[in-house]
């Protein structure tokens, strides 16, 4: 991380790119959120309330889980734990989303994945009320979302876009390429775009010349979880590059420990393209205050209140 801050740190600039602190935007949207939240206690007696619910001992899962509960108790939102064993049946866990849904301090259900392999990922997340499912994964959103209705939109394609939006006043006619097709961050994504009048390509491991295609992006989103696969060979001078990809790689230094890096060679690309996500401290922290804007979305929609405008 101290690499990173010395580059914000040195104006913003590395190589020849603009390094997007994603960090600071999100430090920014959070404190609006917070704001937002405010009034709705103040303005509405309403309190915004996060439930999340965290099965077994995934110590990933965890950190996530631990981070996400924190920041919704900065921004003022009640937050409700439900932690449960590894072995809980999938039945009790329909139950549980049954009881969340008819829950009115609760706005928002996020069921951290992955799920142990016996429970359907699926049928679980589509048991979630669509209007408290502030994820954007359950069926009906991702219909809202390809068809422009209002829905709940993924956190993580949401928090890209918002960067993107931050760089150009008008992302129309951009040829936005995105290396990834999942539905939590690529298709959403490629949706987000589509509906900002992107020409959208959506790439894949089963893709030809993907290096091609990538060179020709103005706009390149990379999402596939392949470390700093994509160099500076890639990509077209002076385009965005905003890099999803977090991964765990040895460090050169001794056995047993890590460092992060995205699915873009950074300082490569750096050289090349006009502005560039860091990893850590890009995409990452979008995400979770994605996830808080979103909670704010679902709790004024739910009561029937004017959404306030969040943006950074
Ligand atoms: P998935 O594994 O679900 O999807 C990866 C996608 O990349 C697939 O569509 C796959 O293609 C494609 N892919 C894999 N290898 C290649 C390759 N060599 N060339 C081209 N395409 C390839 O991952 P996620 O979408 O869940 O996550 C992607 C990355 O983003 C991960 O590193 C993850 O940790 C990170 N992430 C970061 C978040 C954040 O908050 N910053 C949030 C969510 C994810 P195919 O479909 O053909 O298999």
């Amino acid at each position: 991380m101290a690499l990173i801050d010395n580059y914000f740190q040195k104006g913003k600039i590395m190589g020849k790119a603009k390094v997007i602190n994603g960090k600071a935007y999100a430090e920014r949207l959070r404190s609006r959120i917070a704001e937002a939240v405010t009034h709705l206690k103040v303005t509405h007696n309403i309190t915004p309330g996060l439930a999340v619910v965290l099965v077994g001992d995934d110590p990933a899962s965890q950190v996530y889980v631990r981070n996400k509960e924190k920041q919704t108790a900065e921004a003022g939102m009640a937050s409700f734990e439900n932690k449960l064993s590894a072995d809980i049946k999938e039945n009790e866990l329909l139950a549980l989303i049954a009881n969340l849904n008819g829950d009115t301090a609760v706005h928002g259900i996020l069921v951290q994945l992955p799920l142990p392999d016996h429970i359907d990922s699926g049928k679980i997340i589509n048991a979630i009320n669509p209007d408290k499912d502030v994820d954007g994964f359950h069926a009906i959103n991702v219909g809202r979302l390809t068809t422009g209705n209002k829905g709940m939109v993924p956190c993580t394609p949401l928090g890209c876009l918002m960067l993107l939006k931050d760089q150009f006043c008008d992302l129309q006619g951009k040829h936005a390429v995105i290396v990834g097709r999942s539905n939590i961050v690529g298709k959403p994504m490629a949706a987000l775009l589509l509906q900002e009048s992107c020409t959208v390509t959506i790439a894949h491991s089963r893709t030809k010349k993907l290096r091609e295609i990538c060179q020709s992006a103005d706009i390149l989103v990379a999402a596939a979880g392949r470390p700093q696969m994509i160099g500076s060979d890639w990509i077209k001078p002076g385009a965005t590059i905003i890099d999803v990809g977090i991964n765990r790689v040895p460090k050169e230094e001794g056995p047993g420990k890590f460092r992060l890096v995205g699915d873009v060679d950074f300082s490569a690309a750096a050289e090349v393209a006009a502005a560039i996500t860091p990893v850590p401290g890009g995409v990452g922290p979008m995400t979770i205050a994605c996830l808080l804007k979103n909670t704010v979305t679902s709790t004024c929609r739910i009561h029937g209140v004017e959404e306030p405008i969040i943006a950074s």
